[in-house]
């Protein structure tokens, strides 16, 4: 299980010295202190990389937590909430908005395409009435990144309080969160960040604490509710006891993207997509998206005559190297290549690129050129 070249959209590969910072002895992080200090340290190291001032928690649970308890907290019976959809985990959202009672609202959207601003403003101009709204950052599944210095200001011209799912983009892609005016904003440990999988990433904006503070029915259950973590600096306490290790291989990753600069990181990203792209398209392959490409993952769409499935099963097989596929409609249709966080590396993209080039030529894809010298044409 864990000789595997692996390359996928997150979880990514973790560093050895992330790793290893897991293993270190570790203290009570309820009573310690010493502990509230380390994890306020780590909350403001990535305040620093995604350039917020609001408060910060980390939350023991996976990325989806996240996603549920930013709508478990805001919304309450009856409350209307746009759903800005071109994806899958986009239009996902709907369901945690009714799960605790809200009606969904679906700005749906071509999904070869980022959201179009103007279209969503004249939706907005006809249509305003809305507590918050749902957007991905980078929606997985198929690649596209969303335009939040643009989206977000003007949800929030209207008044309405963002959510936005960066689990896939943050860290890999820009984000300024006061700038943008972003209310919430969610992200996860396994993926640009490079840390293991387990933890997420949640800021939160003074207007969503105040909306927070004055709903009037209770917050249905307990781990979704983001109000418990009010004040847990002031208080020295946590809600439950904190995934110590989890957190100290975490503010392993965030030092390392501290160390390498975070502005270096994402023109890495940049550099590495960038060729990606131009290289797949030279080869011969099409791009799923016509616009709005994130540079943390690409989407390959793969012949059916080969099938993604297939694809991804014969690089297992035959060279010990997991890819991902996609997500239920785009399953069997699309290969994606997950150069993201410590993915997003010269030797690990050259090595994935060429598996990709000899078990399609295997297969009987005839590729155009040499998928490797493509990516090094354009890789600057
Ligand atoms: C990975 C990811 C999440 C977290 O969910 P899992 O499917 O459980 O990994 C949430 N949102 C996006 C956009 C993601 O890529």
């Amino acid at each position: 299980m864990n000789n595997k070249i692996v390359y996928t959209p997150g979880p990514t590969d973790v560093r050895e010295n992330v790793r290893l910072a897991r293993a270190t002895k570790t203290t009570n992080p309820d009573i310690d202190k010493d502990f509230v200090n380390f994890y306020k340290n780590t909350c403001d190291k990535i305040g620093k990389i995604i350039n917020t001032k609001n408060d910060i928690y980390i939350l023991s649970g996976e990325g989806i937590l996240g996603l549920e308890a930013a709508c478990a907290s805001l919304t309450e019976a009856g409350d209307r909430v746009l759903v800005i959809d071109n994806g899958i985990f986009g239009e996902g959202f709907k369901d945690f908005v009714s799960m605790y009672g809200g009606e969904a609202v679906l700005f749906s959207q071509d999904y070869k395409k980022d959201i179009d601003i103007k279209s969503l403003e004249e939706f907005l101009e006809n249509d305003h009435n809305f507590k918050y709204a749902t957007v991905v950052h980078c929606d997985t599944p198929t690649g596209v990144l969303n335009d939040l210095s643009k989206i977000c200001p003007l949800l929030k011209k209207y008044g309405i309080l963002t959510v936005v799912d960066s689990v896939a983009a943050m860290v890999g892609e820009e984000l300024k969160v006061d700038e943008w005016m972003i209310d919430i904003v969610l992200g996860g440990s396994q993926k640009a960040i490079s840390a293991p999988a387990g933890l997420t990433i949640v800021s939160i904006s003074k207007d969503a604490k105040n909306i927070i503070k004055n709903r009037k029915s209770k917050i249905i259950g307990f781990y979704c509710n983001l109000s418990i973590w009010e004040n847990y600096y002031e208080k020295k306490s946590f809600p439950y006891t904190m995934p110590i290790s989890d957190i100290i291989g975490l503010d392993k990753a965030i030092d390392n993207v501290l160390e390498e600069g975070i502005q270096s990181v994402l023109a890495r990203h940049d550099k590495i997509a960038y060729a990606t792209r131009n290289a797949i398209k030279d080869y011969g392959l099409g791009l799923f998206l016509e616009n709005g490409y994130s540079n943390t993952v690409t989407a390959v769409k793969i012949p059916e005559n080969i099938g993604a499935l297939n694809l991804s099963n014969y690089m297992l097989e035959n060279y010990n190297t997991l890819v991902a596929t996609s997500l239920s409609q785009y399953k069997d249709k699309l290969l994606r290549i997950g150069h993201m966080g410590e993915n997003a590396r010269i030797d690990k993209i050259l090595n994935i690129l060429n598996t990709i080039d000899i078990s399609l030529r295997k297969m009987g894809f005839n590729g155009k050129y040499n998928l490797v010298d493509r990516f090094n044409k354009y890789y600057k």
